[in-house]
């Protein structure tokens, strides 16, 4: 890790030898989710299962919500969630044995399932939650008990299509391109917009751009394993309705 300054330089102005966002010649992917738009039907979860195969019970992307205000006067309020593929990422630095790497052009954090040793180095120290390890049974694919997590779809994006979640969202509060691109549609976006990232305090940099968060809901959902009270009690309802 290099430092711009001496001792006594402000912690913000800290430059990871990972970071490529500014970075001349290379592109730098990032995301928008403008939760205006966001209506939590959650087509962008499903377009992600069905693009990675991914198993019951872990998820690549995730929807959380809430419900705030008092009645009459109550709605919902999402916070879609996925890897940020941080500038500055813990889980590439914990990884023992290189088998999480940052792509140079475009800045993707990627999983080599090869490599790893699912030692959970890089789940412990990813401060969003975003990975998770496959479970030993799956019925498509022989890849078991490694880590995994979003890829924000790099497969498609070398092929110059946008992510799976990004194709599929019917109201366009996802979206994706090079932030090192002052003409790209998500600079112009966040440029234009006030946008927050999550957990800005770990130092992170991440690169999924939240327009129209709640300053106090941004830890919301971070833990997709918990049970969240509101959708455990719409479960329930559901289930006596249905008599399941
Ligand atoms: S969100 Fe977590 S898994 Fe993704 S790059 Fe950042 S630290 Fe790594
Ligand atoms: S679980 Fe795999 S990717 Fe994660 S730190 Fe260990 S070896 Fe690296």
């Amino acid at each position: 890790m290099t430092r711009t300054g001496g001792v006594g330089m402000s912690e913000e102005l800290r430059i990871s030898e990972h970071e490529t966002r500014g970075k001349a010649g290379v592109r730098r992917f990032g995301m928008v989710i403008d939760l205006r738009r966001c209506i939590g039907c959650d087509a962008c979860m499903v377009a992600c299962k069905a693009e990675f195969d991914v198993p019951i019970g872990v998820f690549r992307t995730w929807v959380p919500y809430r419900v705030v205000g008092k009645y009459p006067t109550v709605k919902k309020q999402f916070l879609p969630r996925l890897c940020n593929h941080c500038d500055d990422p813990p889980c590439v630095r914990a990884c023992p044995v290189e088998a999480t790497f940052k792509v140079e052009d475009g800045g993707f954090v990627l999983q080599n399932y090869d490599r790893c040793i699912g030692c959970k180095a890089c789940m412990a120290s990813c401060p969003y939650n975003a990975r998770f390890m496959l479970p030993e049974h799956r019925t498509r694919t022989s890849i078991t008990q490694v880590v995994d997590k979003c890829t924000f779809c790099y497969h498609r994006v070398v092929q110059g299509l946008v992510p799976a979640c990004v194709q599929t969202c019917v109201g366009r509060a996802r979206v994706f391109g090079d932030m090192n691109d002052p003409n790209s549609e998500v600079s112009q976006l966040v440029a234009r917009h006030g946008s927050q990232t999550l957990r800005p305090e770990q130092g992170t940099k991440p690169q999924v751009f939240y327009i129209g968060a709640d300053r106090n809901l941004t830890e919301y959902g971070r833990n997709i394993y918990d049970p969240v009270p509101e959708q455990d009690e719409e479960r329930v309802i559901f289930n006596r309705k249905n008599e399941v």
